[in-house]
């Protein structure tokens, strides 16, 4: 496979999930990429399998202990960076998608509970990833968000290439809308200009509807786009 990835969590039967369909199952199937995910259980040395204990200092919930996710990692295969979901870490955006998808593979720590010991992530350089500003109750649907914009962009997924060039984000611009037929739909034209065959005026007309998108929505990417850091 082109990229290799492992995800260790406490609840392997969540994987594949909803990347065993659509293009992501297909390019499992065809081994463009390859998913393992095992259990962070298994490297428990205890009687009862234990995973988690109190916090430190007290407080509510319990965090994944040092010592067995520390195993966990260590004995999985070493295929590119080792990577942790978490709502603290470095927000994810396309361009850490790419960044990611260029490579041969990842480690996937799905975190549950309140978290993990700080030490593991400290010891096994674990780079922190975010999916956003809300909280989930473990790491498994980020690590699946995550996972399935890594696995679009690999060579030979995408039918066509293209379609994944013009799209939200690259370029810094959110897409521009979409029709399709009929061209009359409820009362609704499909715009003139997208039925006028002139390509060169509907290359322009799309960029225009990016860029006012953008402005309108995410006032944050269009000043980004505009002092061209990207
Ligand atoms: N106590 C943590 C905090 O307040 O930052 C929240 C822990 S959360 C209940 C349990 C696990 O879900 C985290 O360890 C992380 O793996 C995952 N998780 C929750 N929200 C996430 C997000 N926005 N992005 C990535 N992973 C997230």
């Amino acid at each position: 496979p082109s990229f290799r990835a492992t995800v260790l969590t406490l609840f392997p039967e969540m994987f594949p999930g909803p990347l065993g369909l659509s293009l992501a199952g297909r390019a499992l199937e065809q081994g463009i990429w390859s998913l393992e995910a095992r259990d962070i259980r298994a490297s428990a040395t205890d009687r009862h399998r234990t995973v988690d204990d109190h916090p430190a200092g007290g407080g509510a919930g319990m965090v994944l202990k040092p010592d067995v996710l520390a195993a966990a990692i260590d004995a999985a295969p070493s295929e590119g960076p080792r990577l942790l979901m978490s709502p603290r870490g470095e927000p994810l955006t396309q361009g850490l998608v790419r960044e990611l998808a260029a490579g041969p593979g990842c480690l996937i720590v799905c975190g549950r509970f309140e978290g993990v010991d700080e030490r593991v992530i400290e010891k096994r350089g674990l780079r922190e990833v975010s999916i956003g500003d809300y909280v989930l109750s473990g790491g498994e649907p980020a690590a699946l968000v995550l996972l399935d914009a890594i696995v679009r962009l690999l060579p030979g997924v995408m039918g066509k290439q293209a379609s994944g060039e013009e799209e939200s984000f690259e370029g810094g611009l959110l897409e521009h809308p979409h029709y399709t037929k009929p061209n009359s739909w409820e009362g609704v034209e499909i715009p003139g200009i997208l039925l006028s065959g002139d390509h060169k005026a509907i290359a322009r007309w799309k960029q225009e509807r990016r860029e006012a998108l953008t402005r309108e929505r995410r006032p944050d990417l269009w000043q980004r786009h505009k002092t061209g850091k990207i």
